[in-house]
């Protein structure tokens, strides 16, 4: 089965993705069904040029695979088409508002020729009666047509101003989700970035302390192996959660990348960080995974932590950088540690 297979039946389509995801032996998950659904229907040629390359070459397309290709072109390819939307909807209004100006300056025009007549008529020395009351008929039912319109043009307005709060809305919405670690929904890297940037600012203007925790699930790739893509992912959404309970809301909780986690501890001295960090190495060790539907017990897993510190007037690279190195010896000395570097 193929990109170029030309299928226009919905039903048709979903048959043809099932199939296909069976063919493959993976797990029919929306995100495995909606990769397919878009090779089959060709919606993003890229995409579809790759997994036909991955299939031509009997390249193993494991859940993995299919999961990165998801992330690269659904997920932002689907914030795209959202935004798209926004714009449409929001030029369709302009277009219309537009419109209705135009035809209101067209209706005052033939307003006004209708008064410069009227005038001229009713100032003429000869006008009769008959006459005057025509006039006056015909000007009465100009004001209303002109009042129709203006009517016409208020509730054109209103429409507009409603699009602009959807689509503001809805920009919202997208701004969340581009902050937004999809998988886990703490804050992505890209969240971090700028709420670390952020911090540091607060820092350097109030002196306040700023410590900063980097933590990594241990031997993660062995549950991986052993236990399943899937299965993993539910373990970095139940670390996700283990974190943002046992911290408090001025901190930021993210997801730094893969299996690794960051905290951003604002007015935290690193006396704090450090019973905070024992705290969730303990609570994150002390949980066993066990699957919600199928009852299996995975086990404990554990996590390594490095902490530091900002000093002040230092650059966020060295900062991050200090914190990584404390990661890096954490894991050195066994895992399941906290090692701070002042
Ligand atoms: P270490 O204790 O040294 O950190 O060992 P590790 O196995 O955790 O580290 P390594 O860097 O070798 O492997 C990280 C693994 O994390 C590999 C990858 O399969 C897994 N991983 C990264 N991102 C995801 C994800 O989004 N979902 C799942 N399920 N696994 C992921
Ligand atoms: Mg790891
Ligand atoms: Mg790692």
């Amino acid at each position: 089965m193929t990109a170029t297979t030309k299928i226009a039946n919905p039903r048709d389509i979903a048959h043809n993705v099932m199939t296909l995801i069976a063919e493959l032996n993976l797990q029919p998950t929306p995100q495995v069904y909606h990769v397919f659904y878009s090779y089959l229907t060709d919606e993003i040629p890229e995409l579809s040029q790759l997994i036909k390359v991955l299939i031509r070459n009997t390249q193993e397309l494991d859940e993995e695979t299919v999961f990165r290709i998801y992330h690269k072109f659904l997920g932002t390819h689907a914030l795209q088409q959202r935004l798209n939307m926004g714009v449409e909807g929001l030029q369709a209004a302009v277009e219309r508002v537009e419109e209705a100006v135009h035809s209101v300056l067209r209706e005052t025009e033939g307003f006004c020729e209708h008064l410069d007549n009227a005038s001229d008529q009713l100032s003429s020395d000869d006008i009769t009666l008959e006459v005057a009351r025509d006039v006056t008929r015909e000007l009465s039912s100009a004001t209303r047509d002109a009042h129709g319109r203006y009517s016409e043009f208020n509730g054109c307005l209103d429409e507009y101003h409603n699009e602009v709060r959807r689509v503001r809305s809805e920009l919202e919405l997208v701004r969340r989700d581009a902050l937004t670690d999809t998988l886990t929904g703490i804050a992505n890297r890209k969240n971090f970035d700028a709420s670390l940037r952020d911090a540091v600012t607060t820092t350097m203007e109030t002196g306040a302390p700023l410590s900063l925790l980097m933590i990594d699930i241990d031997h993660f790739k062995n549950f991986n192996d052993n236990h399943g893509h899937r299965a993993g992912d539910g373990v970095l959404k139940a670390v996700a959660r283990v974190l943002v309970n046992s911290t408090k809301g001025a901190d930021t909780v993210a997801r730094y990348g893969g299996e690794e986690f960051a905290v951003i501890l604002p007015d935290t001295t690193l006396e704090n960080a450090t019973k905070l960090a024992n705290k969730l190495r303990d609570n994150v060790s002390g949980q066993r995974i066990i699957n919600k539907k199928t009852g299996k017990d995975f086990g404990k897993l554990t996590v390594s932590i490095g902490l530091t510190s900002y000093k002040l007037g230092e650059n966020i690279l060295e900062f991050v950088d200090r914190a990584d190195g404390a990661l890096y010896q954490a894991k050195q000395e066994g895992r399941n540690t906290c090692i701070m570097i002042m």
